[in-house]
C-alpha cells in the first residue's frame, strides 16, 4: 500500500487499510468528536442514564456510591449543588411537596421526643440567653396584652396602660 493524503489535514500517511481517510491523529479527534457528540446526544444521555440507575441499583454500585457520598470531593459536589440555583429550586419543591412535609413532621416529632432535645431545650432555658429571652416574651405579652382581654376584667380602656404597667411591675417584682 503506498501513502495517502489525510482528508482532514492533508498530511500523508501511510493507510492501515484501504478505506482510512485519515492519518492517525485525525482518526482519534473525530473518534473522541463522535463520542462526546454521542454522549451529548438525547439517545446517548437516555442511555447514560438508563446506565447510571441500573449500576446505582446493584451491590457494587451502591458501595461505590455511599463511598463517593462520604468523600471530600463528593460531599463538595452536594456543597454546591445546594447552594445552585437548580439545587436551591429542587429543595424548595421537595420541602413544599407533601411528602417532604411529612417527612419533616415525622422527623421533628421524633426530635422533640429524644432526650437530646429536652436537654437542649432544659440548658438553653437555664442559660443567660435563655432567660433573658423568655423575660423579653413575657414582657411582650403583658405590653401586646389585647385590650379586649382586660376588658374582660372589668377595666375601662383609659386604664389599660396603667394595668399593663402594673402587671410588668409585678413580674419584675416576683422575678
Ligand atoms: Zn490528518
Amino acid at each position: 500500500m503506498g501513502s495517502k493524503c489525510c482528508a482532514v489535514c492533508g498530511k500523508e500517511f501511510s493507510p492501515t487499510n484501504n478505506r482510512a481517510k485519515y492519518c492517525e491523529y485525525c482518526r482519534l479527534c473525530i473518534k473522541k468528536d463522535r463520542k462526546k457528540a454521542y454522549r451529548q446526544s438525547e439517545k446517548g444521555k437516555s442511555y447514560h442514564k438508563a446506565y447510571y440507575k441500573a449500576w446505582i441499583q446493584s451491590e457494587k454500585g451502591k458501595i461505590s456510591d455511599k463511598a463517593y457520598r462520604n468523600s471530600e470531593k463528593g460531599k463538595a459536589v452536594r456543597k454546591a449543588y445546594f447552594k445552585s440555583e437548580k439545587g436551591k429550586a429542587v429543595i424548595k419543591s421537595y420541602r413544599q411537596s407533601e411528602k417532604g412535609k411529612a417527612v419533616r413532621k415525622a422527623y421533628f416529632k421524633t426530635y422533640q421526643q429524644s432526650d437530646k432535645y429536652k436537654s437542649i431545650i432544659k440548658s438553653y432555658r437555664q442559660s443567660e440567653k435563655g432567660k433573658a429571652t423568655s423575660k423579653v416574651s413575657n414582657q411582650k405579652k403583658i405590653l401586646n396584652m389585647k385590650s379586649y382581654y382586660l376588658n374582660q376584667l372589668g377595666i375601662p380602656p383609659e386604664l389599660h396602660d396603667l394595668k399593663r404597667a402594673q402587671l410588668q411591675l409585678l413580674r419584675a417584682c416576683r422575678e
